[in-house]
């Protein structure tokens, strides 16, 4: 008890990577743009960067800064009650920077910023219409906070031209106090995917849950059920991974072939899209799904 638990093979991967991959790497230098890819040293960089079967390339982009007013427990963010304040060009500067990228699909997200009236919604929305306006075939998906529930917050994103509202519900109802700050919880977490539906139904909805928590399988199917009755179009199921020494344990190693099962079943229960691997993240190869399947 108290030991971690050993990695196991699947997880033991080779980076693949792409041929975009470089030309991405090196024009990401010149810019002032920080991805999540890169930071969180995600295992997909790869693929995403480097575009899978349909040549496509992913990047997920962090706005507001590296600072977040929560400290969920899975995440290994910095955390501050004041973290310093919005960069009023960023909004401007990464659209430039985006559409001089050459991305077929970008993820816009960010830390929570709890210190800010509208938590951030107008910087983000401002995001999303300047790229539009100078790239109006990139598809754009954002992943937000929850916003503290605050659904006119939600409503400025959803309207402001996206393609995808991602917000992750994270973990199972039950482990929601266990994983998440506490100003975070289930029902609050559907309310804005809901939201997202009601005031723009074109809109394609996404969440995703972290397994290896020590959630069971009923919990995982209500939470599945829930999110179907919530509207929520697609579906990301991931290996929860222990960042540093400091986050929650790994309690289980999911094998494939389990996450193989949830694949299936998320497609029996009707989600448009379910992904779901160890290696799966929220965004991982997005574009190359959402290009072939809803764009031919
Ligand atoms: Fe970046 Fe997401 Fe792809 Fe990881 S899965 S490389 S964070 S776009
Ligand atoms: Fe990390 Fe997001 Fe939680 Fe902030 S709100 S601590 S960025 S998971």
């Amino acid at each position: 008890k108290g030991e971690r638990l050993r990695l196991p093979p699947w997880l033991k991967t080779e980076i693949p990577i792409g041929k975009n991959y470089n030309k991405l790497k090196n024009t990401l230098r010149d810019l002032n743009l920080h991805t999540v890819c890169e930071e969180a040293r995600c295992p997909n960089i790869g693929e995403c960067w480097g575009g899978g079967e349909y040549a496509t390339s992913t990047a997920t982009i962090m706005l507001m800064g590296d600072t977040c007013t929560r400290g969920c427990r899975f995440c290994s963010i910095k955390t501050a009650r004041k973290p310093p304040p919005l960069d009023a060009e960023e909004p401007y500067n990464t659209a430039k920077a985006i559409a001089a990228w050459g991305l077929d699909y970008v993820v816009l997200t960010s830390v929570d910023r709890d210190d800010i009236p509208d938590g951030g919604a107008e910087h983000f929305a401002k995001t999303v219409s300047y790229i539009k306006e100078r790239n109006p075939k990139i598809l754009v998906e954002c992943l937000t906070p929850d916003f503290r529930g605050d659904l006119a917050a939600v409503e400025k994103i959803a309207l402001s031209g996206l393609d995808v509202y991602a917000h992750n519900v994270e973990t199972v109802r039950d482990l929601q106090r266990h994983v998440r700050d506490p100003r975070a919880n289930f029902d609050q977490s559907l309310s804005v995917l809901r939201h997202v539906k009601k005031v723009k139904s074109g809109v394609l909805t996404k969440t995703s849950l972290m397994l290896g928590l020590g959630e069971t399988d009923a919990q995982i199917h209500a939470a599945l059920k829930d999110f179907r009755e919530s509207g929520v179009d697609c579906l990301t199921l991931g290996q929860y991974m222990q960042p540093t020494k400091r986050n929650l344990k790994v309690e289980e190693y999911v094998t494939p072939e389990k996450f193989a099962y949830w694949e299936k079943v998320g497609q029996e229960m009707g989600f448009v899209y379910t992904a779901s691997g160890p290696l799966v993240r929220t965004s991982y190869r997005a574009g190359e799904f959402f290009l072939k399947n809803l764009l031919e």
